[in-house]
């Protein structure tokens, strides 16, 4: 049982790189470093030496940082084994039903294709942190790029299997744009009107609305809500299979 500290640096335009300190082994692992300057910043603030770098797909703006970041402290580079040719610097190969060890802080790793093919994610379950880079965000899910809605829609019913407790770190402010769309496809659902009104108020004190909780998103997000009946009438599937929705949905949001 060891719980991570977990620090959330904003770079780029809206990226969140995540530091995760292990008190217990003082690993300090940097989750899908966009760019590394910041993170060496955070780490000198908090007196934390770098030991690993986790990255959840090979998307620039979760790896940019990995090779001056690992000629800089030496550190290991953890990602996804169905992508490792796409991942600067890699070293341990991880995939579905693996863990890894942080130090003492144990991650379960899924596989969660969709958005890239060799996407991953990390849960730690002691600490009830998910880092689950651009598959599922706030409100919204990552696009369709090296998938289908058969590939994204049982990568994303994984992640939905985990505590609603669970924090959802994931790589991208998006959560006020996604919170417009997802209004859109479900306008009477009270909880998404109240998450919005959370959201919109964050916003406008430049706060991040990131982590939310697996909970808020599963009564929220409209890519976790198929089976709402009110966004299967507002894709024009009332009744439909759950992956046609979803499909649907994210066309919607494609073209929203
Ligand atoms: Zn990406
Ligand atoms: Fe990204």
């Amino acid at each position: 049982m060891s719980k991570l500290d977990i620090v959330q640096i904003p770079v780029l335009h809206d990226n969140y790189v995540y530091l995760a300190h292990d008190q217990e082994s003082q690993a300090t692992a940097v989750v899908d470093p966009a760019v590394a300057d910041p993170v060496f910043e955070e780490l000198d603030r908090r007196g934390w030496t770098l030991t690993h770098i986790l990255n959840t797909h090979h998307h620039f703006d979760h790896v940019g940082g990995n090779e001056e970041i690992k000629a800089r402290t030496g550190c290991t580079i953890v990602g996804p084994r169905a992508d490792r040719d796409r991942i600067p610097g890699i070293d341990i190969e991880v995939g579905e039903g693996d863990t890894y060890a942080l130090g003492n802080a144990v991650a379960q790793v899924y596989d969660v294709p969709g958005h890239t093919r060799g996407h991953i994610a990390y849960w730690f379950a002691d600490s009830d942190a998910l880092f689950c880079g651009d598959t599922l965000f706030s409100m919204g899910c990552g696009r369709l790029f090296e998938g289908t809605a058969e590939t994204m829609w049982p990568s994303l019913q994984k992640l939905m299997k985990l505590p609603e407790s669970t924090r959802v770190y994931c790589a991208h402010e998006y959560t006020a744009a996604n919170g417009a769309f997802a209004l859109s496809v479900e306008p009477k659902n009270p909880d998404l009107q109240a998450r919005m009104a959370e959201v919109e108020a964050l916003r406008a004190k430049d706060r991040p609305t990131v982590p939310s909780t697996l909970g808020v998103e599963l009564r929220t997000n409209p890519f976790l809500r198929p089976m709402s009946p009110e966004i299967q009438a507002s894709v024009g599937l009332p009744g439909g299979e759950l992956v046609e929705v979803f499909r649907r949905t994210r066309n919607a949001k494609d073209n929203f």
